[in-house]
């Protein structure tokens, strides 16, 4: 069809691999107009370090499609950015997480626990989204529970003043800002004392080894001096034994999650059970 003279090369597992995707994309699609009981949320505990007092809950998307099967997060979330499905999706996280932290409101004022929720860079911008945002915002408040939004490190690069301006605007309304992967985006830290934030959360790959390492721990520990002076919170990610929680605890980081501490889970009695009595 192209003309004589030429030749081109198919490539059997690069075209597979895209109609696999268009699949995927036109089933996230489908099911998240119309079957929006597929996606569900787990949520992952968040630990104060040094006291074992249970700080908050990180919300994880979960995609069960009758199709496909579970799909990562890691997969379907950056083909919802990609299509222009990702402000359907947080729609859809955040009516789950109203239900279930309503269903957990407490009437402690001195005991506001963590509801932090995954955003991505392209979503700050959106008014769309703003307003889904102040509206979860409200509810949680509500329920004396402080809503964070994470975004990830390695998309704020492209840094704007509209960022900061938003992150500022959120702030005054009592939503925290974390910066998510930390350490992974290259990024110079320079950034960091002109960006209206509240915590931190290193990213796993600094607690990979399993042996002690001074070289993991000394850059710990320059994190967790630069925040302190900074007057930012620190949490570790991906804490999956005793010995790496003991290390951070000997470091000084004051907030950890992880598979060794807890693990994703539905909101159901056992998580909340599982919390000290206020
Ligand atoms: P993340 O925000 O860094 O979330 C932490 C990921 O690490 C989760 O994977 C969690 O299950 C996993 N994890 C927690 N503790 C451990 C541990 O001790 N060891 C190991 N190996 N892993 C641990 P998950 O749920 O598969 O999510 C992957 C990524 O997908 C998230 O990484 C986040 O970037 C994204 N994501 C998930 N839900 C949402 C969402 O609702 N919106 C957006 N925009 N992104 C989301
Ligand atoms: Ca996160
Ligand atoms: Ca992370
Ligand atoms: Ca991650």
């Amino acid at each position: 069809k192209s003309g004589r003279a030429q030749f081109q090369l198919f490539d059997r597992k690069l075209s597979l691999k895209n109609e696999a995707q268009q699949r995927m994309v036109e089933s996230l699609r489908f099911s998240l107009q119309y079957e929006p009981e597929q996606f569900s949320a787990a949520y992952q505990p968040l630990y104060n370090l040094q006291t074992g007092e249970f700080k908050g809950v990180e919300v994880l998307s979960r995609w069960c499609s009758p199709e496909l099967g579970q799909v990562a997060p890691d997969k379907f979330i950056a083909l919802a950015e990609a299509r222009g499905l990702i402000n359907l999706h947080s729609a859809r996280m955040f009516a789950l997480i109203e239900r279930d932290v309503l269903s957990w409101c407490h009437g402690n004022e001195h005991y506001s626990p963590v509801i932090a929720v995954n955003v991505s860079v392209q979503q700050i911008d959106d008014q769309a989204f703003q307003s889904l945002i102040l509206t979860l915002n409200e509810k949680v408040k509500a329920a004396n529970w402080q809503l964070e939004l994470e975004v990830i490190e390695s998309q704020l690069m492209t840094l704007t003043d509209r960022v900061i301006e938003q992150f500022t605007q959120w702030r005054e309304v009592g939503i925290r800002i974390a910066i998510d992967d930390f350490g992974t985006g290259y990024s110079c830290l320079a950034y960091l004392h002109q960006l209206p934030i509240d915590k931190l959360k290193i990213d796993r790959q600094f607690l990979k080894t399993k042996t002690q390492s001074r070289k993991e721990d000394q850059i710990i520990y320059a994190i967790l001096s630069m925040a302190n002076a900074l007057n930012i919170e620190v949490l570790a990610e991906g804490i999956e034994s005793d010995e790496q929680r003991e290390r951070l605890q000997q470091l000084g980081c004051q907030t950890g999650q992880g598979f060794g501490l807890a693990k994703p889970q539905p909101w159901h009695k056992r998580l909340m059970a599982a919390l000290p009595a206020l």
